[in-house]
């Protein structure tokens, strides 16, 4: 909005005419004083103040106008009839006018100018609203730069209250931050521990991570700095992704010495367990087959009965103690194979016969579908029997009252897939990752079902000294579907 100060109605009209025939919007005063009052109130694009004005003149608005802050920057247009002498221009212009018209006034010259100071305003206007948001802007940035720093600064809290020793690298592995603990193990805050020279050197572990953005999980023994002695440590290393870009890393060594020495102890139990517990066992074995024999002669059904169960109860025995000492052969790494040709379909035919026989008053029935596999496969073949045994005896034993299992067998590329599906209680989807580990049995079924959670541990170690896979398959509906498959050539 334009203001304009004219004691002279006559001249306000024909001004105020004059700018609204061109779209400006008007407002105006016949004096100073109330000039004043207005810039105060209102927000003005320019005023065009008469010079010649009773009480307070031109001159003296003007230079009031320059005293406050919220006006001092309004252009301002002088009109003058009279004082067209050039000390009275000097005079108009010091006291804070942007430009000076001497009566009569030229309404096209007048015009122009008032389009000029418009302009400006205007440009100024947009100035300044871009200077308030650029300022906001670095507000906002200085607040989110102090939260970042807060939020590092917590951070780094975290990890050095950890029990473990804790380090941040950036993207390209270079060490950025170390807990204390770290130095326990290294000199260095940018030097990892030294490691056992049995073990892979950890900057290339973490170099293969670095390259492949994955996180890394490392068993390594390293030395502590005061007793000289190397103590195993779980190393972990995970990536930190923002916006699919990989920003750092955050790792920890966790000592897992007393686990694993623990672990070691156990290991030597039970293989002397299940040593010390074969002999008697054989013993037992041998005179239950003598009372079976005696029992015959005598022909009494009581007692064979009796015999009958004893044997099987031993069988079971046996069975537990070959797996326990299967387990003590993995972990002194003496698991050996008898490789040699044998037929898989035979393999197959004979597992399933066993099994039938075994659980022959069982309401469930074995279908097998699928491919023949009359073709001979390299392996070792009582190995490869006892992984198809433990799969069909876990259908049995994990599916009480349902009636079917399924035995599909097919040609894979250069492999053959077994795979055994059961409709019993099924594995939880989130435990399904863990049922081939040693010792592993799903809770919420342990109690009501008796096994050691080993044997499917064996199993997978079987298959892969085959070279072959396993797992479990995801399945609509109850029960399981585990499978394994061997390489054909
Ligand atoms: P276990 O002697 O306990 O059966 P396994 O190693 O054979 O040991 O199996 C490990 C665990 O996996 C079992 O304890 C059981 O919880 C689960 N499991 C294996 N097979 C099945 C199946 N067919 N149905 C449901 N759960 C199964």
């Amino acid at each position: 909005m334009i203001l304009i100060v004219d004691d002279k109605t006559e001249n306000i009209f024909s001004l105020t005419n004059l700018l609204e025939s061109k779209g400006f919007l008007v407002d105006s005063t016949s004096s100073g004083e109330e000039a004043l009052r207005k810039v105060l109130r209102q927000k003005y694009a320019l005023i065009i103040l008469d010079v010649q004005m009773p009480i307070m003149n031109g001159f003296e608005v003007a230079e009031a106008l320059g005293s406050f802050s919220l006006t001092r920057d309004i252009p301002i247009i002088f009109l003058s009839a009279i004082n067209i002498d050039k000390k009275y221009i000097t005079k108009g212009y010091n006291s804070g006018a942007v430009d000076y018209l001497t009566k009569p006034v030229d309404p096209d010259i007048l015009l122009l100018k008032v389009k000029v100071f418009y302009r400006l305003y205007e440009q100024n206007l947009q100035l300044v609203e871009a200077e308030r948001k650029l300022k906001r802007e670095i507000e906002i940035r200085k607040l989110a730069q102090i939260e970042l720093k807060d939020r590092v600064q917590y951070l780094h809290t975290i990890l050095e209250s950890l029990p473990q020793i804790t380090f941040k690298a950036a993207s390209n592995g270079v060490i950025t931050f170390v807990n204390n603990h770290w130095y326990k193990y290294s000199k260095s805050a940018q030097d990892f521990p030294e490691h056992h020279p049995s073990f892979t050197p950890i900057w290339s572990r973490f170099r293969e991570c670095i390259e492949g953005k994955s996180a890394l999980e490392y068993e390594v023994k390293i030395k502590n700095l005061e007793s000289g002695l190397f103590r195993y440590h779980l190393l972990r290393i995970i990536p930190i992704v923002d916006n699919n870009l990989l920003k750092k890393w955050v790792g920890t060594f966790t000592d897992i010495e007393d686990q694993k020495q623990i672990e070691h102890k156990k290991d030597e139990f039970l293989t002397i367990a299940s040593h010390e517990l074969k002999t008697p066992l054989t013993s037992i074995k041998g005179y239950i087959q003598l009372l079976d024999r005696i029992s015959n002669e005598f022909e009494n059904k009581n007692v064979s009965n009796l015999v009958t169960r004893a044997q099987n109860q031993v069988l079971k025995l046996e069975s537990l103690i070959s797996d326990l000492l299967d387990v003590s052969k993995i972990n002194n790494g003496r698991l050996l194979m008898n490789m040699d040709y044998f037929n898989l379909e035979d393999l197959i035919k004979n597992v399933i016969y066993t099994i039938e026989q075994i659980h022959h008053d069982s309401s469930i029935k074995i279908e097998r579908s699928g491919d023949l596999f009359d073709i001979q496969v390299y392996g070792d073949v009582i190995r490869v029997e006892q992984v198809f045994i433990n799969f069909l005896t876990n259908a049995f034993k994990y599916s009480p009252g349902t009636d079917i299992i399924y035995v599909r067998t097919k040609y894979e590329g250069n492999t053959v897939s077994i795979e055994v599906e059961d409709f019993g209680i099924g594995i939880p989807k989130e435990k399904q990752n863990h049922v081939f580990n040693k010792f592993y049995r799903v809770k919420e079924t342990s109690v009501s079902f008796q096994g050691l959670g080993i044997g499917l541990y064996i199993c997978s170690e079987i298959i892969k000294q085959h070279n072959g896979t396993y797992g479990i398959k995801n399945k609509s509906g109850k029960g399981t579907i585990v499978y394994f498959t061997l390489p054909i050539n």
